[in-house]
């Protein structure tokens, strides 16, 4: 079983569309000359939990649905603060604090700035601080047209995204072992910090969606070298191609110079845009783009090697 991370720096470069059209290409065997002569199963993960859109396009059916409660809140018991403010003092994070409105004055706790380090709990005179799990999201079971598809919600604010893209990467690994499913495709997060990190740990192969402007080279650069410096194979794409070709030559200059194999350019299509407002991936809808992605699809799957 092989697992890879599509990537992109920065959002909005068009790798949600790919890893859909995959997904599409996957279940239609849509690609002649692919290694396998028959459909490739694939389980799919959306690992941008801050703001999933997989499962816009793909339209799932959702079959499980767990909470993700991850680090601790403080919470304070009226009944036992005298209010004397030991607590404010000792806060680093302006956390907690004594509201000067009228009525009882009790500790009240910011659950936004709260970082849950207990610092308040061990110095309250009181007892009156005791920590308490928080529920921070979802994720989720569900079934796409095209496979599996593991994802999740994270609550607004909340921390700890990254244990919970681990958390649905190691759900998609364990069932795709379980069922002999060949490939792991994972829709990875925009940005390359920890989110992505978690996204991009164990992969065989993390598959950078870029675009020629300035911000896409400077963030497929840093993408890269993430990848890199956790000794993963790295391979691109450039998307929207066309729009800017002095922008697409520096790119594949970078990618000559690290020695990254590019699997393809993708033209600008509107029809990409208009099968992911109507909720299907471009390969089913046809067009340059849809065409381009095939050819990607077939140079992914080479490079992949043999699917077991
Ligand atoms: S230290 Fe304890 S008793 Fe004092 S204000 Fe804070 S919660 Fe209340
Ligand atoms: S747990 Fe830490 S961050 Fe939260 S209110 Fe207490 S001292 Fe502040």
């Amino acid at each position: 079983m092989k697992q890879v991370v599509v990537l992109s720096g920065k959002g909005g470069t068009g790798k949600t569309s790919l890893v859909a059209a995959f997904a599409h290409l996957a279940a239609a065997n849509h690609v002649p000359d692919a290694p396998s002569a028959s459909q490739i199963r694939l389980v799919l993960v959306d690992a941008d939990v801050d703001a999933s859109n997989l499962e816009l396009v793909l339209q799932p059916r959702q079959l499980e649905a767990h909470d993700f409660v991850a680090g601790e809140l403080a919470v304070v018991d009226p009944e036992l603060c005298s209010g004397c403010g030991v607590c404010e003092t000792v806060c680093r994070f302006d956390a907690i604090s004594i509201p000067s409105a009228p009525g009882p004055a009790y500790a009240r706790v910011d659950e936004f700035a709260c970082e849950g380090c207990a610092a308040c709990l061990y110095a309250c005179p009181q007892q009156a601080i005791h920590m308490q799990p928080q529920l921070v999201g979802q994720w989720f079971r569900s079934v796409t047209p095209y496979g599996p598809l593991f994802h999740a919600a994270l609550r607004p604010g909340a921390e700890n995204s990254g244990k919970l893209v681990t958390l649905v990467k190691q759900m998609a690994r364990f069932l795709a072992l379980d069922n002999s499913y060949p490939l792991v495709l994972v829709d990875g997060p925009p940005g390359i910090g920890c989110p992505a990190i978690s996204a991009a740990a164990g992969a065989d192969m993390v598959l950078i969606v870029t675009e020629p402007s300035v911000a896409g080279l400077h963030d497929f650069e840093r993408a890269w070298g993430v990848a890199h410096h956790f000794g993963i194979p790295v391979a691109a794409v450039i998307n929207k191609a066309d729009i800017c070709p002095q922008g697409t030559q520096q790119i594949e200059r970078f990618c000559h110079e690290k020695k990254i194999p590019l699997l393809g350019i993708i033209p600008f299509d509107v029809a990409v845009t208009h099968a992911m407002s109507s909720g299907r991936p471009v390969t089913a809808v046809g067009g340059p783009a849809a065409r381009a992605m095939c050819t990607v699809w077939d140079a992914f799957l080479q490079r992949l090697g043999n699917l077991e």
